[in-house]
């Protein structure tokens, strides 16, 4: 099974000192309304859920 790497520790799914996301699947979508190219701005883990601390 591929690994999903992922540095978004903000996400209750990122194993930080793994760099990992703990998830099976996850869905990546463009950003709404954004055309600069720039990948930060670009792409959108849906899958994200903000950690609760
Ligand atoms: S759900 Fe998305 S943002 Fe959260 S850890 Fe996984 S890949 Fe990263």
């Amino acid at each position: 099974m591929a690994k999903i790497k992922c540095s978004v520790c903000s996400c209750a799914h990122n194993v930080a000192e793994k760099n990992e996301c703990d998830l099976n699947a996850i869905q990546v979508c463009p950003c709404k309304n954004c055309k600069t190219g720039t990948p930060e701005d670009e792409t959108c883990c849906s899958s994200y859920t903000e950690t609760r601390h």
